[in-house]
């Protein structure tokens, strides 16, 4: 009899506990138990058994939770978890264990009624309707039963209230129906089945063990159908009675994607993602964990789901930052998709028409296997892109569309077809100046400036949400009429495109579209049908949407994410870029693009312009070799934040002092960061940068070990594999 559990408790705690294992439970590794911790009880995960040991004079473990215990992969993931990005192992387990729940709305139970035997107090005809039908003692909805008596529902309220009928809640419907892996579909392309072929072949690590064998980078242009060649490897997979997993950036999770699952598999697959809700995500998770749901397609959490025949890990957009957590803990979806590929066994695709760097680093090196599909789907061309010299077609005075897009715009839409304006920056204006003092409108809380939104009315800091009304005169000098916006947002362009096309059905679409996530998912299937215009937006409608009906990109500032000091400016630019232009011509029309910059010749324009991605890649490996830079060397970074700015200054200095970095390191700061003021915290950043074969985090635990200890309201946040440098 195991006499001592080490329990991982899901706290921000890096050691689990040890209680004692009373006589008559029985315990196996995984399993999740009731613990006592201080003076109240809590939940936890048996991480180790001690057969040998006594509990003498340990705590008892209470009980087991009936929910299904964590595999062994899994709770390797969160080891892997937690050495990799310093987080506290119980925060690690939190992840796999109690996942995010914020807006999380939850699923109302499905009531039903039947006759309860019992006769009404009191008679009418229309009772006497509904009992008629409900004699058969089958349980129906409401609604239903008052539809097939013709009655209104309020007669089955009544006969409830009476007695006569009585409540029961329905079986829930099935989280989700079982694909069907032999649907009929359309036939793949050569080069399509040939991909799809590769992928399915791919050699299970037990065959290549020590690699990352399984992992497979999918390349191919937009539309050039990498879908369904992966939907091919999950087809396999269903096939053998695994379970496969495809993550996608949250807002690629569209209706329009799970109609296309649903073309291919007969039914939609089950979803997870931050607004799905109490009790329907433990049905999910329980589905999972017994294998009655064999696909899932989720956000990045998904991957924390206790699959336990996991079979295929698809990532697609593998490029995406979203992938990246900036809060709590850090990790790279991506990243630990293949580690838990790894864990499992399984084979894990990545696919992307704008890999990242290290991505295609990792194939050229052979750690990837590199599955390319030539062209797009139908022989279908890509859009034509050209460049528009904003020194020398500059657009009028306050107007932010050149002569030449508002021609091609034009031109567009006399065709009768659709114009995409892409601008990646919400609001009306970054930027309200008052011309009278120039005083200019900051958050309060952020050194950020407020960012005018007309249709809220507001001032608001896109860093921590902070809103003001706009004021009528200025708030420094008492000026009327002097607040001036600066610069375009999308709803600034909108502005300009109804001037110019007042006839014309215009969208915005950004994450501020009115009424949330669900009613801009509707809002992109009315553009997908042609129901508009023109459609201004944001990066949101960059990613993995379809349009057919759209022929024209129009990208109004290219250069914006050029100047920023991150080391991958270039590469997100590029690949923002090559996607948003990729969006025009999916259809039976080609498409083409327009793209207004300041740098015609800069190496990302350039590279863009000339259709040739694979010089861009060249380059930008080559730059990064040079200079150390991921995947060629590795980056950590430390924010030191406080609410006071000395404190979080003097803390990173200290911190910089006991660096003592061994040869192959360097730490760079303490600097003040970029986004200096984030919600009345003040930040520092530190970085460190090593060669690629030194192991960073064990430096970094001997670093913070042997420097000073955070106090107070002071905190030290760490960022493994920085993503963001603001
Ligand atoms: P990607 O994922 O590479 O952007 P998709 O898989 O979305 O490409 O395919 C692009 C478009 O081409 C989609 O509308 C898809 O339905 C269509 N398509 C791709 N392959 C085929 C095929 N073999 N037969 C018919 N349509 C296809
Ligand atoms: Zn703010």
């Amino acid at each position: 009899m195991p006499a001592v559990a080490e329990i991982l408790i899901p706290l921000a705690l890096d050691t689990a506990y040890s209680y004692a294992v009373p006589p008559g439970l029985t315990l196996a590794e995984g399993d999740v138990v009731q613990v006592p911790l201080g003076p109240r009880e809590t939940v936890g995960v048996v991480w180790g058994l001690d057969e040998r040991a006594s509990g003498g004079n340990l705590r008892p473990v209470t009980g087991r939770i009936e929910v299904p215990p964590l595999s062994e992969p899994l709770r390797k993931l969160v080891d892997w978890l937690a050495r990799y990005t310093l987080a506290p192992k119980g925060s690690a387990l939190a992840m796999a264990l109690r996942l995010p729940d914020e807006g999380a709305q939850r699923e109302n139970p499905r009531i039903g009624v039947r006759a309860s035997g019992r006769p009404p107090a009191r008679q009418t005809a229309a009772r006497g309707k509904v009992l008629a039908v409900a004699s058969d003692g089958a349980v129906r909805g409401k609604s239903a039963l008052a539809k097939e008596a013709g009655v209104s529902v309020g007669v089955v309220d009544g006969l409830i209230d009476d007695g006569a009928l009585e409540t029961v809640a329905l079986v829930p419907e099935p989280v989700a129906l079982p694909p069907n892996p032999d649907h009929p579909r359309v036939p793949l392309s050569d080069a399509q089945r040939d991909a799809a072929h590769d992928l399915i072949a791919a050699p299970s690590p037990a065959s290549a063990p020590a690699e990352a064998g399984g992992t497979i980078l999918l390349e191919g242009v937009t539309g050039s159908g990498k879908t369904e060649v992966y939907f091919e490897a999950v087809a396999e997979c269903v096939r053998e009675g695994r379970q496969a997993l495809v993550l996608m950036p949250e807002i690629a999770l569209t209706a329009q994607f799970l109609d296309r699952f649903a073309g291919r598999f007969g039914v939609r697959p089950a979803t997870w993602h931050s607004g799905i809700g109490g009790k329907r995500r433990e049905r999910i998770r329980a589905g999972v964990a017994s294998g009655d749901v064999s696909v899932v397609v989720g956000a990045r959490s998904a991957l924390f789901l206790p699959f336990n025949r996991l079979g295929l890990i698809v990532v697609d957009e593998e490029h995406e930052s979203a992938y990246k957590q900036e809060d709590g803990v850090h990790y790279h979806a991506r990243d630990m998709a293949v580690v838990r590929g790894r864990l499992e066994g399984c084979p894990v695709v990545l696919a992307s028409a704008t890999p990242s760097i290290e991505s295609r680093v990792n194939a050229q090196s052979g750690r990837y296997r590199h599955v390319s599909l030539p062209g797009r789907f139908g022989g279908r061309p890509l859009p034509d892109i050209k460049a528009i010299d904003m020194r020398l077609d500059k657009p009028e005075r306050g107007r932010f569309l050149s002569p030449p897009m508002v021609n091609a715009v034009k031109a567009t839409l006399e065709a009768g077809e659709q114009a995409l304006l892409f601008l990646n920056r919400r609001g009306y204006a970054p930027l309200t100046l008052c011309r009278a003092c120039g005083h200019r409108y900051q958050c309060r809380n952020c050194s950020t400036w407020l960012v005018e939104h007309r249709f809220r009315r507001a001032l608001v800091c896109h860093q921590c949400g902070y809103a003001e009304r706009k004021p009528e005169a200025c708030t420094e000098c008492g000026a009327f009429d002097h607040l001036t916006p600066c610069g375009p947002g999308v709803e600034r362009i909108a502005e300009e495109a109804a001037e110019l096309f007042p006839d014309k059905r215009i969208v915005v679409l950004s994450s501020d579209f009115p009424g949330g996530a669900e009613r801009l998912r509707q809002e992109l299937e009315t553009v997908a049908a042609g129901e508009c215009d023109i459609v201004i937006g944001t990066q949101l409608v960059a990613k993995g949407h379809n349009f057919p009906h759209l022929t024209l990109v129009g990208v109004l500032d290219a250069d914006i994410g050029l100047t920023t000091g991150d080391p991958r400016a270039a590469e997100r630019t590029f690949q923002l870029l090559q996607q948003v232009t990729g969006r025009a011509g999916r259809g039976e029309r080609p498409g083409r693009a327009l793209v207004q910059t300041y740098q015609p010749d800069h190496p990302v324009i350039a590279a863009l312009l000339s259709g040739d991605a694979e010089r861009f890649y060249e380059e930008e490996i080559a730059a990064r070799e040079a200079a150390g830079l991921p995947p060629f060397g590795r980056l950590a970074a430390l924010i030191v934040s406080a609410e006071e700015r000395e404190k979080a200054e003097a803390h990173g200095q200290a911190l910089a002092r006991a660096a003592d970095p061994p040869p192959g390191v360097m730490v760079l700061g303490p600097a003040e960061a970029p986004l200096a003021l984030v919600r009345g915290r003040w930040r520092f950043r530190l970085l460190v940068k090593t060669e690629r074969g030194i192991d960073v985090q064990s430096y970094l635990r001997d670093w913070l070990a042997r420097g000073p200890k955070p106090r107070g309201n002071l905190k030290v946040a760490i960022d493994v594999d920085p993503q963001s440098f603001l």
